[in-house]
């Protein structure tokens, strides 16, 4: 099958399909109407081996690679649009590509994007999606969190570190674990949610490297200090299952690729938020505050810090 034949029968045409595409796959860029709004542009890129195992089960790959894109949409208030797509392959296997076009086309389709162009190459397993959204009001960024305000975070965290012990271990025989792989494999981006609390909360950041790690972003871009109380941080119950609650705690606190949102939000929004987020379905929980300084700080149930986190998160170049 050559190049040609793959983006035809794979990717002509994925995700939502948008009466504002002009021109899609097929010519030598794709035309769009562009949203009479600001747009928000985000690309991520997925190397095997680094970002996800070797012989990673394509389907889940494919939904997953469009969650952690459309995530970044999301903790900016953007509604996504369009996406394009540069894969680098080792060869064209095509029981591979069904399956991780069919959870690409999944992931994309719930939020109503449409792929429109991309790339083909040969080489080791690389998968770049570039993601185009449209603000409907003001951005949610990292730079607004003031002194005062409360630290929200969405769902649950520390299930998708969880999962990296049993995708190296291997294991997969519990309800629990079935369900800690999904939230590796299939993160909820919380594209509504952000866009139900964009012009209430204050800033926003979505937790791929890990909780400490991604707010010390916040806390860095708006010149103020978080401090988060472990105690509080929601944990799913297959957490819990999974392993003894320190480790849990651990995993909350430094562990990525959950995909949620963390949200500061003055106090007298507070309400207004949380019942945003009921709406929407999502668990919004509080977990910290703003203070004035810099730097995360972790405090454990007596008040005390949490020694030596890793609160740098996970880096490709240190
Ligand atoms: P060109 O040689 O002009 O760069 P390509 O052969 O790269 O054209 O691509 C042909 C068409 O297929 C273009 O519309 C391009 O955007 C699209 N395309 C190529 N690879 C992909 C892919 N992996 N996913 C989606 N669209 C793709
Ligand atoms: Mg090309």
């Amino acid at each position: 099958m050559d190049e040609f034949k793959l983006i035809e029968r794979f990717f002509a045409p994925l995700g939502g399909a948008r009466k504002d595409v002009t021109q899609g796959i097929g010519d030598d860029g794709a035309i769009v109407s562009s949203p009479s709004r600001e747009l928000v542009l985000a690309v991520d890129t997925l190397v095997e081996g680094c970002h996800f195992p070797a012989h990673a089960p394509p389907r889940e790959l494919g939904f997953r690679v469009a969650a952690v894109n459309l995530s970044d949409l999301a903790a900016m208030a953007a509604t996504p649009c369009f996406a394009t797509l540069a894969l680098t392959l080792p060869s064209a296997d095509e029981l591979w590509l069904t399956e991780f076009s069919s959870g690409l086309g999944e992931g994309l389709a719930r939020h109503n994007c449409a792929l429109v162009g991309g790339d083909t190459t040969r080489g080791p397993l690389t998968i770049s999606l570039q993601l185009i959204g449209a603000l409907q009001g003001a951005p949610l960024l990292r730079s607004g969190a003031c002194a005062g305000d409360h630290v929200l975070v969405s769902g649950t965290l520390g299930d998708a570190r969880a999962a990296l012990d049993l995708l190296s271990d291997g294991g997969q025989s519990t309800d629990h674990e079935t369900y800690l792989l999904a939230r590796y494999w299939r993160p909820t981006p919380r594209v509504e949610l952000a866009h139900a609390v964009s012009q209430l909360a204050h800033a926003a950041i979505d937790i791929s490297d890990g909780l400490l790690a991604d707010l010390g972003h916040i806390a860095a871009a708006s010149g103020v200090a978080i401090q988060i109380d472990q105690e509080l941080l929601p944990i799913s119950p297959a957490l819990v299952e999974h392993c003894p609650r320190a480790q849990a705690l651990a995993y909350a606190v430094t562990g990525g690729d959950d995909y949620e949102l963390a949200l500061c939000v003055a106090p007298a929004q507070l309400s207004a938020v949380l019942h945003a987020a009921r709406q929407c379905g999502d668990a919004l929980t509080v977990i910290g505050q703003v203070v004035g300084g810099q730097g995360v700080t972790c405090r454990d149930a007596d008040g005390l810090p949490v020694k030596n986190p890793d609160v740098s998160g996970y880096r490709h170049f240190r």
